[in-house]
């Protein structure tokens, strides 16, 4: 007979999902209520409300799609593209890559700004794409690139947007609350992120939130969305201000009491003391990961401080090591994808799991990995390195 299933303890290093805290677990289980329910309902208004402080916007349309950040994406492309629009897609990594593939698949005309894996977007290759092609409506780029732990800079990118009358796109699912992200002062059309990484929720729901310029746009289409469950105009006669709260579908009901702990978690710690937490916690850990002899593969000044991608040291077998971090330290961190398979670790420091005392047994548990494997590294450094970056 199958029994109940109880997840081994990890403590979870990788690109997402992050730790999550006990309080946003307790959340999860308290009872179930209706999701049209009046004490639901207001739950729900606190939630956008908080996700528009996190957002840093006063946009209208804010809110939690009930589906992962791939959704988050599709919602942002399904409504703003109409068939034969041209669409800029920047593409430094994975997701770029899929943001590609929604223009394509519905129908708008693809111009394709590539860097390289592990560089940020090019201002200026930007520029030019979008002096070359007069006719852009929408600049889409990812600003926390998660597959190669690359930073763009999304305040210049989104100015260089509105200059052309374009609206932007912007992927922030490893950003939001990791990094700056200022949606308002940005002047961000549309953007997505995730519950499972900076935010430290389970994974499971993405935020959006669309500027008036963007809701301008999707009014005025002559096509219909060509999704149903992700056309903003009908998920808001559920989620919108003054909405009849209208049945959609079914809200995910405890997953949203777990997102609410979430924000008031993040809310509590202020968003700039959590930018700074997570920025400390990365120079500790880089301090640490150099002093061993290992690389970045990111330039210092675009790093992502949530997202460390390392290069793995020359004939070792990075799965190996990847499975003996979760088999004697029950420790999680990610692999290479795509053009970096093989060639890097992905090791997060998103959220709850952005703390001293992983920074600490990442590196310790790391340096025993490479001894019992006999590695050719630094040893006995890489602690210390760390810990005199926290006494600095
Ligand atoms: C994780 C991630 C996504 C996808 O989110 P899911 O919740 O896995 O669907 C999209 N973009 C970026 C940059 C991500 O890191």
């Amino acid at each position: 007979m199958i029994k109940s299933f109880f997840p081994p303890s990890r403590t979870l290093m990788g690109p997402g999902p992050s730790d999550v805290s006990p309080r946003v677990l307790a959340a999860m289980a308290r009872n179930t209520i209706g999701h049209l329910d009046p004490a639901f309902v207001s739950m729900m208004d606190e939630v956008k409300e908080m996700l528009q402080t996190i957002f840093k916007t006063s946009n209208a349309l804010t809110m939690p799609i009930s589906a992962p950040g791939s959704a988050g994406m599709e919602c942002c492309f399904v409504n703003l593209i109409e068939p034969g629009d041209t669409v800029i897609v920047c593409q430094n990594g994975v997701f770029g890559t899929r943001m590609a593939e929604n223009v394509t698949r519905l129908g708008g005309k693809l111009v394709l700004v590539k860097d390289d894996w592990g560089s940020p977007v090019s201002v200026d290759k930007v520029e030019q794409a979008l002096k070359d092609n007069p006719d852009t409506k929408l600049l889409a780029f990812v600003h926390a690139e998660t597959s190669t732990g690359a930073r763009s800079d999304a305040k210049t990118l989104c100015a260089l947007a509105t200059s052309a009358h374009v609206l932007s796109i912007v992927d922030a699912v490893t950003s939001l609350g990791g990094i700056e992200v200022d949606v308002d002062g940005w002047g961000i059309d549309a953007i997505y992120s995730g519950t499972q990484k900076c935010l430290s929720c389970t994974p499971g729901i993405s935020p959006v939130s669309f500027s008036d310029r963007a809701v301008e746009k999707i009014k005025n289409r002559t096509v219909p969305v060509s999704s149903w469950f992700l056309d903003t105009n009908l998920v808001m006669g559920y989620w919108g201000a003054g909405a009849k709260r209208a049945y959609h579908h079914t809200a995910p009901v405890n997953a949203l009491y777990a997102l609410h702990e979430s924000l008031v978690m993040v809310l509590e710690e202020g968003l700039d003391n959590a930018w700074a937490r997570h920025e400390l916690n990365h120079e500790a850990l880089a301090a640490g990961v150099e002093a061993m002899g290992l690389a970045f593969v990111v330039e210092k000044n675009s790093r992502l401080p949530q997202l460390n991608s390392i290069t793995i040291p020359e004939g070792v077998d990075e799965a190996k090591v990847r499975g003996l971090l979760l088999e004697n330290y029950s420790l999680e961190i990610g692999a290479g994808l795509g053009a970096l398979a093989g060639k890097v670790w992905r090791v997060g420091l998103m959220g709850e799991s952005s703390s001293r005392r992983n920074v600490l047994y990442f590196l310790s548990s790391l340096e025993n990995t490479f001894s019992e494997l006999n590695v050719d590294v630094a040893y006995g450094v890489a602690v210390k390195s760390a810990l005199a970056i926290y006494e600095s």
